[in-house]
């Protein structure tokens, strides 16, 4: 490409012809009339090298500018590193050039469809605060950060912050707040609910205690052995429900640390059968174990494993109709797990309660669970041992008919096995 704007090198020629010719006419002077040209051409490469060097544009072909020049005049959203920038990033991005979405990552285009690249970001996300700071003349020059609802899914929150890269331009960073406010909520639940649970005991406790305070009552043998023992009944439910909230916030915390002894399920359901058999526990005799002694050891923590088997027994007895069985049943599933079915024939769980079962205080039927001494707790329990492990939880229920809870658990990789023959452990959410 070539340039024609001045020509101070064809001016400077011009004059030194002319101021030489005139010397040689007004001095007679061939020495002058030279130096005089000499002069003019000196002053001519001087104009040339600056012209070629300094810049200055003249009828010459434009040079190249140093390396860096090129990148910066190129635009920003046609610079191939700005895809890869945004891809790069995990949440949705994207850059609003002039009012549109220029650039978007795929994750943007996975919430907000493919058509956005290009449209008004006004249409993109329909929100007052996006125009506000990303459309017309309004949008900001400093960085700003806001919650949003109702992107993506109706309920889902979310922080969105814009950060200005020039005048017209934005870059643009959602952030999906959900998990975290759902933690958040469930931290504040859970401590309501573990509040509500203890509260109610112990104010059954104190009003017994008044009671038996006053002459009149607390002399009555007959009246003071009735609170006694009901105030023996609710010290003892909160107790369990203080054992089984340290057993949940110790299994919470070992969450990442893999079992290390090798367990005999087998040997473990027997065992937890014949404790609930000692222990009292009504209708245990209607435990039906059918165990398939050939089974793989199992890498576990055999406290937690027993305390899992207690729980789920626990629960299909006292949820099973009385006179009926309760089969436990243990096989292995596959070359990778061992199968552990526990089945009872009760009322059954409807299908929209399955979800939520394993949910701190969950209940179906809150007066039942209590009634039967129950915390609210045990499927909790039994999820967050399942999850340590790396096995699966699966719970199927027909009203009416009774309730299956399944847990697969996997084998210990054998180290020396090839590659293609060792089992895959059971990694994934558990499945209900
Ligand atoms: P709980 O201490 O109340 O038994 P769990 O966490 O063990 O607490 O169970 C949660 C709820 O799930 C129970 O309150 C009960 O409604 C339901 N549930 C659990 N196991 C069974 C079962 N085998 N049959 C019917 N319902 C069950």
């Amino acid at each position: 490409m070539s340039v024609r704007i001045l020509g101070p090198v064809t001016l400077c020629v011009i004059a030194t012809l002319v101021g030489t010719l005139f010397v040689l006419v007004s001095t007679e002077s061939t020495y002058a009339a030279a130096a005089c040209g000499l002069v003019g051409l000196l002053a001519t490469a001087v104009m040339y090298d600056s012209a070629v060097h300094g810049g200055i544009r003249g009828d010459l072909p434009v040079m190249s500018p140093p390396p860096m020049a090129p990148d910066y005049a190129v635009d920003l959203l046609d610079r191939p590193e700005i895809d890869a920038l945004i891809e790069a990033l995990p949440q949705p991005a994207f850059i609003v050039s002039a009012g549109c979405i220029a650039r978007a990552n795929r994750a943007t285009l996975a919430l907000l469809g493919r058509h956005v690249l290009g449209q008004d970001v006004r249409l993109a996300i329909r929100h007052p605060a996006v125009t506000q700071h990303l459309a017309g003349d309004s949008a900001g020059t400093e960085p700003v950060s806001m919650e949003l609802v109702g992107i993506g899914a109706a309920d889902q929150s979310w922080e969105l912050r814009i950060a200005p890269l020039s005048e017209q331009r934005q870059i643009v960073l959602l952030t999906d707040q959900s998990a975290r406010q759902a933690e958040a909520r469930m931290r504040v639940d859970f401590v309501a609910n573990a509040s509500h649970e203890l509260r109610t005991p112990l104010a059954g406790i104190l009003g017994f205690i008044e009671t038996l305070n006053d002459r009149e009552a607390g002399n009555d043998v007959a009246t003071r052995e009735r609170f006694l023992s009901i105030m023996e009944g609710e010290a003892r439910r909160m107790q369990r429900l203080v054992d089984d909230l340290m057993s949940l916030s110790r299994i919470e915390a070992d969450k990442f640390r893999q079992p290390e002894q090798s367990v005999d399920l087998c040997a473990l359901a027997q065992e937890t059968a014949e404790v609930l058999a000692r222990s009292g526990t009504p209708r245990a005799h209607d435990l039906a174990l059918d165990l398939d002694l050939g089974c793989p050891l199992i890498r576990g923590d055999s406290g937690q494993i027993s305390q899992l088997l207690h729980n789920l027994m626990s629960n299909a007895l006292k949820y099973g109709r009385p006179g009926t069985p309760v089969a436990v049943t243990i096989q292995r599933d596959g070359e990778d797990a061992v199968r552990l079915a526990i089945a009872d024939e009760g009322d059954g769980i409807a299908p929209e309660h399955l979800p939520r079962l394993t949910e701190r205080f969950y209940r179906v039927d809150s007066s039942r669970s209590r009634a039967m001494g129950g915390t609210g707790l045990g499927l909790a329990i039994v999820k967050h041992i399942v999850e340590r492990h790396r096995g699966r939880l699966r719970i199927d229920s027909v009203v009416g008919r009774g309730t299956t809870v399944s847990v697969m658990l996997p084998v210990p990789v054998d180290p020396e096995a090839p590659a293609e023959q060792r089992p895959r452990a059971l990694v994934g959410t558990p499945v209900i």
